[in-house]
């Protein structure tokens, strides 16, 4: 399978038992399951194994208006705004269920639920 921004090839990443991901060698951009990326937000601190290129300066963007296309089955992705995050962008292939992620956006979208549930917490005491 190759990366749908860059063409290079994704390595499958497993975190524990059930987490599975595909990962660019280049980018580091991420594939995924849709239902694997909620298991994601939902697993503690997967995303300083997964998100490696949060940091790294490989980022590769996409001339606006190019088509994303699905690594997995070939349909255009459609760039779909984050329902918690409106700020995050991430490419959905609604044909086979499937979203990419560039790097660091796991991390942003991670570093936010953490922020909410301390303010959830904090609102049960307040
Ligand atoms: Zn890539
Ligand atoms: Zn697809």
């Amino acid at each position: 399978m190759t990366c749908p921004k860059c063409n290079d090839t994704l390595s499958v990443v497993y975190f524990g038992t059930d987490i599975e991901v595909k990962r660019c060698n280049n980018c580091a951009g991420i594939f995924a399951r849709r239902e694997m990326l909620q298991r994601i937000r939902d697993e503690w601190l997967v995303e300083s194994i997964i998100d490696v290129g949060a940091n790294s300066r490989h980022s590769v963007s996409v001339e606006p208006g190019t088509d994303v296309i699905c690594p997995a089955c070939g349909a255009v992705m459609d760039p779909v705004r984050d329902d918690q995050q409106k700020h995050i962008v991430i490419d959905v292939c609604s044909s086979c269920d499937s979203v990419f992620l560039d790097p660091g956006e796991l991390t942003d979208m991670k570093t936010v639920t953490l922020i909410d549930h301390i303010r959830k917490l904090l609102g049960k005491f307040s």
